[in-house]
């Protein structure tokens, strides 16, 4: 089974002409409304990929928070351990995107994701995950008790990355970032890195196992222990949308280790489902299921 502590957002696209600047008000054409939050997103990736998913997090007592919870049962996670917090908003994601260049500001309202507390992760789907993955959209207070009562791998994708305590460093047995988000962790500068520059990165970080995620470039395994590391490159897709692409790559993973494959087999599985995932609109809009997955993989 596989377990994701974290945030839930209701993500508002809204498509203007230009974004705005600093005091100015812009009209939109339209506004969307589309489910959202890393915890959720990755959550709902490894729903349709497979059994198991369980997802623990807090949304208000809100129309956007039914919203969530309903999108996140048809992707066949049990949202059982989702508490609806009275007084508060759903959290919340609002984005402009630039017509033509694609272009985006992102304003986050943390709202009920705020508020959970170390108490809501003393529950059996934490103690008892295969695989427990937690991201840092919600308390690192919350993050490191349920760190602390898994008995499972603890999985973190460090995002938005900020310096990791060494307790909860030391419960992690993979850190999953993407290449912006290591270089942060490794208080490096932003620059093109080789293969074997962002292995020393990695092993700068932790000494555990780390996955760094490469965009079009695929993802790179730096095992614990010093094992050789590994990049492993995407099958060919037409990529149209990469938001979202990441959470894919964390849900795939995480159905692929609790499944009981090895880090190489699980990182060759969740590249693949990161391809597909490209090729449509949206976070959740082209997630694919493990028979595509499967099917990506052999070609
Ligand atoms: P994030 O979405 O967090 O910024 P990345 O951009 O590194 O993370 O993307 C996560 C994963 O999604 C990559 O490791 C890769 O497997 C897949 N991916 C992203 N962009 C593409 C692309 N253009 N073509 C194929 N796979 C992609």
């Amino acid at each position: 089974s596989v377990t994701v502590v974290g945030s839930l957002n209701e993500d508002v696209l809204v498509a203007v002409d230009r974004l705005p600047g600093r005091g100015q008000t812009v009209i939109a054409r339209t506004a969307t409304l589309a489910p959202g939050g890393k915890g959720a997103n990755q959550a709902a990736a490894a729903g349709l990929l497979g059994p198991g998913v369980h997802m623990v997090g807090r949304v208000g007592d809100d129309p956007a928070g039914a919203r969530q919870l309903a999108a996140l049962a048809a992707s066949r996670v049990n949202v059982g351990r989702v508490l609806r917090t009275a007084g508060v908003p759903t959290g919340s994601a609002t984005i402009p995107v630039e017509d033509g260049t694609g272009e985006n500001l992102i304003v986050v309202v943390p709202g009920a994701n705020a508020r959970l507390a170390p108490a809501d992760v003393d529950v059996p789907s934490v103690r008892d995950a295969r695989v427990l993955w937690l991201q840092l959209e919600v308390p690192l207070a919350t993050v490191r008790a349920a760190a602390e009562r898994a008995t499972g791998t603890v999985v973190l994708t460090p995002a938005p990355p900020q310096p990791l305590p060494a307790d909860l460093l030391d419960r992690v047995g993979l850190l999953v970032p993407n290449e912006h988000e290591l270089v942060q962790l490794a208080g490096a500068q932003p620059a093109d890195r080789s293969a074997a520059e962002l292995v020393a990165l990695a092993r700068a970080v932790t000494p555990g196992s780390v996955v760094v995620t490469l965009g079009g470039r695929g993802a790179l395994l730096v095992p614990r222990d010093g094992g050789p590391a590994l990049l492993q490159e995407p099958p060919p897709v037409t990529a149209v949308d990469t938001t979202g692409a990441g959470d894919c790559f964390c849900g795939a993973l995480a159905q692929a280790l609790a499944a009981g494959a090895g880090q190489a087999g699980a990182v060759r599985y969740a590249v693949a489902a990161a391809a597909l995932s490209t090729t449509g609109p949206g976070a959740r809009g082209a997630l694919p299921d493990d028979d595509a997955v499967r099917t990506g993989m052999s070609r």
